[in-house]
């Protein structure tokens, strides 16, 4: 069979008006197969890149690099509808128009709004528009603003993709129905990664009082054993037992209990900085991984949650005797002695000895 290249060369030769069009045909068509294949190359390409991105952060960062490399555009943002229903939680802004906050709200009065959200169609704003009645969040430097609806195989909107060019009517009709299919691989994509997380954080959570649970603990504890070995960095851990909680229990009732923990985890919460990592252990036993604290810093910690806990009111009333206590054994690792496994079993052997003495206190392990 000839080739594309061969007809036209032949057409070069000819010198009849009637071949000089077959020749300019057979350009406009070597240019959509060219642009054909380029958008499938593009579409092979999205659909490796996010069958790769196995984490929820991976996954932003592939989808924000193919924009970025394959589009020649000045400004991105990936906007994900959340179950609060008047905002978008915005997973990556970058580029001219970038968006600080971590939110943006979702005006249903604007028109733009309404047709990208309820109608779940393509906006296209050239630049000749009002600027005006662009919504805040996609309003800017840039001229030309394309903000395509990710749509769940059961019509759910799950975000929102943005494109941006500086110059105005930069979105071609061709280069939109590519965007457009990207975006709707990305929405396949997107489905299944939000079902992920929340099935990991699901397993990773406690049920009753929605910290992290022991299967968490495990994971995070050897992954922050083995950074603090590398980089010899400290970490400090904190095991924690309510005192005296099956007597508890027995007077005032399961449900009272499961309140009182509930309860506590909220308070450890409030007394805890970010970095900390604070998880249910088992029954009535928690434990806070502190990285970077020192074993001093651990033991102030230590005391600062077990006198809160002290003078917390954790029932309805504060009857006397109903007082709830936590003993609490501390160990460090400081970064160079060899025992660095030894950390966990050196702070229950602490808390142990917390017991011994009498509960209600703070022991640091040897
Ligand atoms: P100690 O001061 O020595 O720690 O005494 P304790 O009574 O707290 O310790 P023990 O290990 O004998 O009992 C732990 C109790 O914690 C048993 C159980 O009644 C209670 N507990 C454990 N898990 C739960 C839970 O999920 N909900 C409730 N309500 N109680 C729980
Ligand atoms: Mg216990
Ligand atoms: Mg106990």
């Amino acid at each position: 069979m000839e080739g594309y290249a061969e007809i036209k060369e032949k057409g070069k030769n000819e010198k009849s008006t009637g071949a000089v069009n077959v020749n300019a045909n057979i350009d406009a068509l070597n240019r959509k197969l060219q642009d054909r294949i380029k958008e499938l190359e593009l579409l092979v390409q999205i659909s490796y890149v996010l069958n790769n991105a196995y984490e929820w952060s991976d996954f932003v960062e592939s989808v924000r690099h193919f924009f970025l490399a394959h589009f020649n555009i000045d400004g991105f943002a990936l906007l994900l509808k959340t179950e609060a229903k008047n905002v978008f939680r915005i997973l990556s802004s970058v580029g001219k128009d970038a968006l600080r906050e971590k939110t943006a709200p979702i005006d249903l009065n604007n028109l733009y709004v309404q047709k990208l959200i309820l109608k779940k169609e393509i906006i296209y704003i050239t630049g000749n528009e009002e600027k005006s009645n662009i919504p805040s969040v996609l309003n800017g430097q840039c001229s030309s603003i394309l903000a395509i609806p990710a749509i769940s195989r059961s019509s759910r909107i799950l975000g929102v993709v943005c494109l941006k060019r500086l110059e105005k009517q930069a979105f071609s009709a061709q280069e939109i129905e590519t965007i457009r299919q990207i975006v709707t691989q990305i929405a396949v994509m997107l489905d299944k990664a939000i079902i992920y997380k929340k099935a990991r954080e699901l397993a990773f959570t406690d049920e009753l009082t929605g910290i992290f649970n022991r299967r968490y603990f495990n994971q995070r504890y050897s992954r922050e054993l083995g950074r603090a070995k590398r980089y010899k960095r400290t970490l400090s851990i904190l095991m924690i037992d309510i005192d005296h909680f099956k007597r508890f229990n027995d007077t005032m009732g399961h449900l009272v209990g499961d309140d009182v923990l509930r309860k506590m985890a909220r308070v450890f919460e409030s007394n805890l900085r970010k970095a900390d990592i604070l998880c249910r252990y088992g029954g009535e036993e928690f434990v806070v991984i502190l990285p970077e604290i020192s074993l001093k810093q651990a033991l102030h910690v230590g005391e600062k949650l077990r006198k809160t806990t002290e003078s917390s009111q954790f029932i309805g009333e504060k009857k006397a005797g109903k007082e709830i206590t936590i003993s609490v054994g501390v160990a460090s690792y400081s970064g160079n002695n060899s025992y660095l496994e030894e950390i966990l079993s050196k702070a229950d052997k602490a808390l142990y000895e917390a017991k011994q003495k009498g509960r209600n206190r703070v022991v640091a392990g040897k």
